[in-house]
């Protein structure tokens, strides 16, 4: 009499990384799925008796939790190349608002195919989409649409401005982008979040776009929103180190200070960058175990700073990694991984500070906690989405450490199955769901029409001269 175990998907054959509570690594091992839940983990010698629907042989890949990117803008990758070399806040008064200007609603929604497309192809099975051009009702839910058409889960963080306000009025900002009262904002993210309520594959979120720059009275609504709908909330905060100093000219105090008093941290808010916190505010933020977006390829090419990830973790806070739209360029969550450590490592000057493991760990079961999704580990009960990346190649011979494989190895070209809920949103490096070479096709042409409208134009000079380099003869 056989006790065979019956499932519907099993990977077998590779490293299984499930990084669960005690970190285990399985090597070969297995997972067992049915439906939309892992039901058994282990070594490959303990499913030999299981009988699958379909059977995955991962000999040569790895197996980790899917990854999340914690902050992202998909619509900017249309722009994807242009703004180089700009400072943050020019940045978005030349650049990000004009382009929000023009973006209409068939741009956004062929941007976040093609900016979830990509998140397919590097593993990334959870996004949060901070989405704030155009942000109709038509608009946002058709983001929703496309983030879930290619079979990602997650939220759309629905971007509000809100009234203007003095600091944006002061330092240009005050553009077409607060188009929609902080009345109008609220009203149409509720009636958002009652066409996607929490359940959906892709939830509603309600974001005010800058806490620095956007009423705090829109700050408090859209928590209070978010309590009252059960969703997480979201928003930008201190990712330039202008932004504490311009709040506590404009309100007398430090802007986590203020979130702190009036009891908005905690319970499903998360920040996007929070690289110039003070001592105070990491205590605040860590005491509440608020989510935090560490985008180490944005600080970078933005030149913004480097976040306290130390002190952060330390206090408590739950740090996730970010892709940060379009100032990343590449969708990459390995590139993001590799960063978020060398980052630490050379502000430091030491090595220690941080590490493959601790990178693994915000990609997957830290994003995922900041995110409220059950996957992030792989273990019986949980979401099975999944990452199924391959070692082979000359890039992972020889293979000693998988960890240092995954973080610092390995690209999106390794990426074999994506898997959400149990189902494979990508196989043999394609997306299943969606027909990519249209996706493509249609962003191309939609982001060349785009660069005229905006009057970008002059930002596709091929070759950009610098006086401070080009001598004669050089
Ligand atoms: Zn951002």
């Amino acid at each position: 009499m056989s006790d065979s175990k019956i499932c519907d998907l099993l990977l077998t054959g590779g490293t299984v990384v499930t990084v669960d509570e005690q970190r285990r690594i399985f090597n070969p091992g297995a997972v067992a799925v049915t439906d939309d839940r892992i039901v058994a983990v282990g070594g490959a010698d303990d499913f030999l008796d299981w009988e699958a629907t379909r059977t995955i042989d991962t000999t040569g890949m790895v197996v980790l939790p899917g990854f999340v990117d914690t902050h992202q803008h998909l619509f900017q990758y249309l722009m994807r190349g242009l703004g180089e070399g700009m400072e943050l806040w020019p940045w978005l008064s030349e650049f990000i608002w004009p382009f929000a200007d023009a973006i209409q609603r068939e741009d956004a929604v062929v941007g976040a195919k093609l900016g979830a497309i990509e998140a397919a192809h590097s593993g990334v099975t959870a996004v949060l989409d901070h989405h704030y051009a155009p942000t109709d009702i038509a608009t946002t839910l058709g983001v929703a649409g496309a983030i879930e058409e290619v079979g990602l889960r997650g939220a759309v963080a629905r971007g509000m401005m809100g009234n203007v306000t003095d600091i944006a009025r002061r330092h240009n900002l005050a553009g077409e982008i607060f188009r929609y009262s902080t009345d109008q904002e609220l009203a149409m993210t509720r009636e958002c979040i009652e066409a996607r309520p929490v359940g959906s594959h892709v939830g509603i979120w309600p974001a005010p776009v800058n806490v620095i720059y956007v009423e705090q009275d829109l700050m408090r609504r859209s928590v209070e929103l978010a309590h009252e709908a059960g969703t997480g909330w979201h928003t930008h905060c201190s990712e330039a180190k202008t932004d504490p100093i311009y709040y506590l000219d404009e309100y007398g105090v430090r802007p986590v200070n203020w979130l702190h008093r009036e009891g908005l941290l905690g319970e499903g808010a998360t920040l996007a960058h929070g690289i110039f916190f003070d001592d105070s505010e990491i205590e605040q933020v860590g005491d509440s175990r608020t989510g935090i977006a560490y985008c180490p390829i944005s600080h970078q090419y933005i030149g913004l700073g480097v976040m306290r990830l130390r002190d952060l973790r330390g206090a408590g806070a739950t740090v996730g990694l970010g892709l940060d739209g379009g100032s990343g360029h590449r969708l990459d969550m390995f590139s993001c991984m590799k960063q978020a450590v060398l980052l630490q490592r050379v502000h430091a000057q030491e090595t220690t500070v941080s590490n493959g493991e601790e990178a693994i760990e915000m990609a997957t079961r830290e994003g995922a906690s900041y995110l409220g999704v059950e996957a992030g580990f792989l273990a019986p009960g949980r979401l099975a989405d999944m990452a199924v990346v391959r070692l082979s190649g000359v890039h992972h011979t020889p293979m000693h450490r998988v960890v240092a494989a995954v973080v610092y190895s390995a690209s999106p070209a390794d990426v074999a199955y994506t898997i959400v809920g149990g189902r494979i949103i990508l196989e043999d490096g394609e997306c299943t769901l969606i027909d990519e070479e249209a996706v493509f096709a249609e962003a191309n042409e939609r982001s060349n029409q785009l660069v005229k409208l905006a009057g970008f134009e002059s930002l596709l000079e091929p070759w950009r001269m610098d006086p401070r380099t080009q001598h004669a003869g050089r």
